[in-house]
Parts: structure tokens; C-alpha cells; sequence
């Protein structure tokens, strides 16, 4: 097939999430924001974050969240089609839309 062309849009535009319907901004410090900030989900569509270049779009479910000293909080999603798992860094320094404070603190508590 030829003369097909993909509208490639900036990786950092808002987005509205398909989970809790969440108006998201794109993050103020320039980063792609990949998740939503109220409900923590996510879309499966990066192979590398903010390529876009994956083509499953299965909700990202979070998972649990790691620290790390030097980047933070990251939270962990698993794809809920495919099982890919991710991480993401938690934006919880954003002056527009941190990330739930409440919600990242939920995912820390072991499951049973
Ligand atoms: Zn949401
Ligand atoms: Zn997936």
C-alpha cells in the first residue's frame, strides 16, 4: 500500500483518559505525561516511552510503585490485553495536575 500517511502528533499533548475520563494536561516541565493523574492509569501505546509506535492500546493498569532515590516514585503498569509491563515516573511535582498523592499511596500497600 503506498501513499498512506499517519498524522504524527507532538508525543505531548493532553489527553482525555479513557479509564475515569480525566481532562489531562500535558505536564508543565515539557515530559510526556503518559498516565492520568487521577486515577494513575494509562494507555498501552509507546514500545519507548512517547514513541507511540505500539500498536495494542490496552488500558495500563497500575500496578504497584517502586521508589527510586534518584528518580522518585515510579509506578508500574501492567497492560490489561497484552501484559506488558512498564514504568512510569510518578509526576508528583507537577504544578498543573500532580499525580494522586493518595492513589500513588494505595498502589504501595502489598495486595493480598
Ligand atoms: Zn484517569
Ligand atoms: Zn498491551
Amino acid at each position: 500500500m503506498t501513499g498512506r500517511k499517519f498524522t504524527v502528533q507532538g508525543t505531548n499533548n493532553g489527553f482525555t483518559c479513557g479509564h475515569c475520563g480525566a481532562e489531562v494536561r500535558p505536564l508543565a516541565n515539557g515530559s510526556v505525561r503518559n498516565h492520568c493523574p487521577v486515577c494513575l492509569h494509562s494507555k498501552h501505546v509507546d514500545l519507548q516511552p512517547g514513541d507511540r509506535a505500539c500498536t495494542c492500546h490496552g488500558d495500563m493498569v497500575p500496578v504497584g510503585v517502586e521508589q527510586s532515590g534518584k528518580k522518585g516514585w515510579i509506578i508500574v503498569h501492567r497492560c490489561a490485553r497484552c501484559g506488558f509491563e512498564g514504568r512510569n515516573k510518578a509526576a508528583l511535582d507537577d504544578p498543573e495536575q500532580p499525580d494522586d498523592w493518595d492513589a500513588l499511596i494505595k498502589l504501595s500497600r502489598p495486595k493480598l
